[in-house]
């Protein structure tokens, strides 16, 4: 029993140290350099959903000990009045990254107004510059899923060097940057989609795998090979036995955690982790745009 409890990785946990060493480094760029990072989020319109990340967002930067700053527009804005504001908040030296969050009203171009963005301040790591820098080994910033991610697998295995990784879905924002990364980390990659052929027979070769599909409980506990560790990014909503609605994530996961040596739970797996890296990303964003070591802030720099 003790040892299956073991098998869950807390997110929630992983990523309330993961705030508490970003703000002692944000301390200590105050103290040392007079530096208080500042990050500007961008909305567009009153999706609810999207006003609650927006509020949290806000509210975790400033327990951070850094400057939250939330520029709202109305729904019906044009894309030349957004590209402005995003233009400002480039300019504006208080601000040291900048999120717009997504998705936009359908009056916008997505991709125009993400490569508007200077990809210094790219917090997101969407700008086809990092993306870029990503997938040659340069200095990127890196979407925060995939990256919070990362830091729970090497938290729980260390080196990562050889292992089989697969990663089922390829979208830009979570499959392809975590690929990305695992081969930096050199793995071993396949990345599967809807059209791979026998997708069981793929998983079931991981040592790591990470599910990012948006389909509820595809992953079964009999594709997961023993001891395998299992990312669930999968936030779905479904109808409970009881009629309300509950989260589950894209691995089976009262199933797999029979099976794996590791599995991160929905909620309270990789969700809580993708704002701790906003917050991570926006501090080594300051301290590149200051030439500052992030090791040279003390308490290791993630
Ligand atoms: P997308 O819809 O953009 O991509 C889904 C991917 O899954 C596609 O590549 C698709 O393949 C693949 N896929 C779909 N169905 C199957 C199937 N039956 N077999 C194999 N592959 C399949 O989703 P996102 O990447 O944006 O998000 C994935 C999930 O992660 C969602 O549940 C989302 O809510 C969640 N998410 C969670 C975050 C967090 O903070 N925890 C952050 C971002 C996302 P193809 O390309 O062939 O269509």
């Amino acid at each position: 029993m003790t040892e299956r409890a073991e098998v869950r990785i807390d997110g929630k946990a992983f990523a309330e140290r993961v705030r508490a060493r970003v703000a002692e480094q944000v301390a200590v760029l105050r103290g040392r350099h007079g530096i208080v990072p500042g990050l500007a989020v961008v909305l567009v319109g009153d999706d609810p959903a999207s006003e609650i990340y927006v509020r949290n967002k806000g509210k975790q930067t400033e327990a951070a000990g850094m400057q939250s700053l939330q520029i709202r527009l109305p729904a019906d804005t044009d894309e030349a009045t957004l590209l402005a504001a995003v233009n400002d908040l480039n300019g504006d030296r208080r601000v040291n990254g900048i999120l717009v969050q997504l998705p936009l009203p359908s009056q916008i171009d997505t991709e125009r107004v993400i490569a508007a963005i200077d990809p210094a301040k790219d917090v997101d790591g969407f700008h086809p510059i990092n993306v870029g820098r990503l997938m040659s080994g340069g200095e990127a910033l890196v979407p925060c899923t995939p990256l919070g991610c990362m830091m729970m697998l090497q938290d729980r295995l260390g080196d990562l060097g050889g292992l089989e990784a697969v990663v089922v879905g390829r979208s830009n924002i979570v499959g392809k940057p975590m690929a990305a990364l695992l081969l930096k980390a050199n793995c071993t990659v396949t990345v599967a989609h809807s059209r791979t052929r026998d997708l069981p027979g793929v998983c079931r070769r991981a040592d790591i795998l990470v599910a990012a599909t948006g389909r509820p409980e595809m992953i079964r506990g009999d594709w997961i090979k023993p001891g395998a560790m299992v990312i669930d990014v999968g936030i779905n909503r479904i109808a409970g036995a009881d009629g309300k609605n509950r989260l589950v994530g894209d691995v089976a996961y009262a199933e797999a955690v029979e099976v794996a040596g590791g599995i991160t739970p929905v909620p309270g797996g990789v969700g809580p982790m993708t704002i701790a890296c906003l917050l991570q990303n926006t501090l080594t964003a300051t301290c590149r745009q200051h030439g500052i070591d992030p090791a040279d802030l003390g308490a290791g720099s993630g």
